[in-house]
């Protein structure tokens, strides 16, 4: 099942949504882990530090108040050893319960039972104080000296291993920080690649049928009517295809039709009219000189409006088989040059009428042609013929052959009213004739030129007009050799 151009747009899109969300979720989490990490070393590892700088000083500050102690006797809660041991206690527990690694727990414990034995020293030399006034102070006091020398050893100890896992998870976040930025600029990155990939394959399904499809519409703008148009595409543009085969064919049909309507009609009408001009002809002959003026004339209308539907008659019949295929050529190698100076004297007597000066003129040598003489002579006749229908009087008319690359170019140029752009495809329809300003469109049948394009089709080359409307006009037909 093909899917609607609303379906692809909106895949399309969640699928890139889904990619954004994904990495600014990755994004996010990252943070969150480096911010637990951070909270993790505030909480732990520097907690541990204070609490053993509050130890040392606390030791310390026993140090200090530990002789006014023993001396006296008598403790009080306001003396300031008690007070600094029970301190030391305090932040000794809290300390103990932060400690996270086995390490700094066993400093830790280290430390306590240090300061176990230096409490029990304390209280033994205030006991033996108490009994004996020359007991031996020295040894009591080296010990004492030994063993808060050891918890302070032991509290160095402890903070160096804070430092070491402070520096240790620092080192850490770096290369995670690290790794997740790669990882993010990697995620980024593909998005941006996948992204811009997903939105060309879709804008892709759906621009090539439409494309297929402006191509064929000016097919049919060239009355060029194949229903073929077969594309793999979003049921929105199938349905539109459907129908625009449904329209090609049903155009093929009335195109066929019109045709044989044309050529079946334009066969009979054909020799009933060549009777009729016969007729008026040998009347005229008939007649001779006694004839009055008023019948002379109505036979001579008579003669040239059975000519020109005979002309009409002939060039639909013409038209009608070539489009067909059923007309046949008789090519053969032949020169240009007497075919154009041909047309050329077969129009003068209307040109030197409207003093029209016609030019012919052949640059360099031109390549013999592969070609059916009358046909190209019939070509000719029509684009020199409308260059002097067209052209006022008193105006210019060209006519230049030129070897081109591997054939022959003419072009039939004129000083007449030009035709308007949007014309210049068009008139070489039938029956299309570009209404350019002071001509009647009655002039003629819009067949020529139909005719000329079919003629040249047939010899396998190209016609086609340069013109600008009041800057006259140039026809141009290449055949190849
Ligand atoms: P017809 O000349 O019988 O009308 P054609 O097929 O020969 O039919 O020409 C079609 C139309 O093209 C003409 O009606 C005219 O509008 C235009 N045309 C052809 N040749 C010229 C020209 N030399 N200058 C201006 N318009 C021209």
């Amino acid at each position: 099942m093909k899917l609607t151009i609303l379906s692809r747009l909106m895949i399309g899109y969640l699928i890139m949504l889904a990619l954004v969300i994904t990495v600014s979720t990755y994004a996010i989490l990252k943070l969150h882990e480096f911010n637990t990490e951070n909270q993790y070393i505030l909480k732990i590892d520097n907690s541990l530090l204070n609490h053993k700088k509050e130890l040392a000083d606390s030791i310390l500050m026993q140090r200090q108040y530990e002789d006014e102690h023993i001396t006296t006797g008598n403790p009080s809660q306001s003396d300031a050893f008690i007070l600094a041991a029970r301190e030391f206690r305090k932040y000794l527990n809290e300390a103990s319960s932060l400690a996270d690694t086995p390490k700094k727990r066993a400093s830790l414990g280290k430390v306590k039972a240090y300061y176990e034995n230096y409490q029990s020293l304390i209280e033994e030399e205030t006991r033996v104080a108490r009994i004996n006034q020359s007991y031996d102070r020295k040894w009591y006091k080296q010990e004492k000296e030994n063993v808060s020398a050891e918890i302070l050893k032991k509290l160095e100890t402890l903070e160096g291993y804070s430092w070491q896992d402070i520096s240790n998870r620092l080192k850490m976040l770096g290369e995670a920080g690290v790794s997740a930025r790669s990882l993010v600029i990697l995620m980024a990155l593909s998005t941006i690649v996948l992204g811009t990939g997903i939105s060309f394959f879709i804008t892709r399904s759906i621009n090539k049928p439409l494309t297929i499809l402006v191509e064929k519409t000016g097919e049919v703008s060239q009355s060029i009517f194949e229903s073929d148009l077969n594309i793999s595409s979003p049921p929105e543009i199938k349905r539109v295809a459907e129908a625009f085969n449904l329209m090609c064919g049903k155009l093929k049909a009335l195109d066929k039709m019109k045709s044989d309507f044309f050529s079946t009609v334009s066969h009979e009408l054909r020799m009933p009219l060549i009777s009729m001009r016969e007729g008026a002809n040998l009347l005229s002959e008939d007649l001779g000189g006694l004839g009055t003026e008023k019948q002379k004339r109505l036979l001579t209308i008579l003669a040239e409006e059975g000519d020109r539907l005979i002309g009409l008659v002939n060039s639909l019949l013409d038209l009608s088989k070539m489009e067909a295929g059923m007309m046949t050529y008789d090519f053969q190698r032949a020169s240009l040059e007497p075919l154009i100076e041909q047309s050329i004297n077969e129009i003068s007597p209307l040109a030197e009428a409207k003093r029209i000066v016609i030019e012919a003129k052949a640059e360099g040598r031109l390549p013999r042609i592969e070609m059916d003489i009358e046909r190209i002579l019939q070509v000719l006749r029509n684009l020199v013929g409308n260059a002097v229908k067209f052209t006022p009087e008193g105006g210019e008319v060209r006519v230049l052959a030129r070897p081109v690359h591997q054939g022959v170019e003419v072009s039939v140029t004129d000083t007449g009213p030009g035709i308007p752009r949007e014309n210049l495809t068009i008139i070489f329809n039938k029956f299309e004739q570009a209404s350019a300003v002071g001509l009647s469109r009655a002039k003629g049948t819009g067949l020529g030129l139909a005719i000329v394009k079919q003629i040249i089709k047939s010899h396998r080359g190209e016609v086609w007009v340069e013109s600008k409307q009041g800057e006259g006009s140039r026809f141009i037909f290449v055949l190849p050799v």
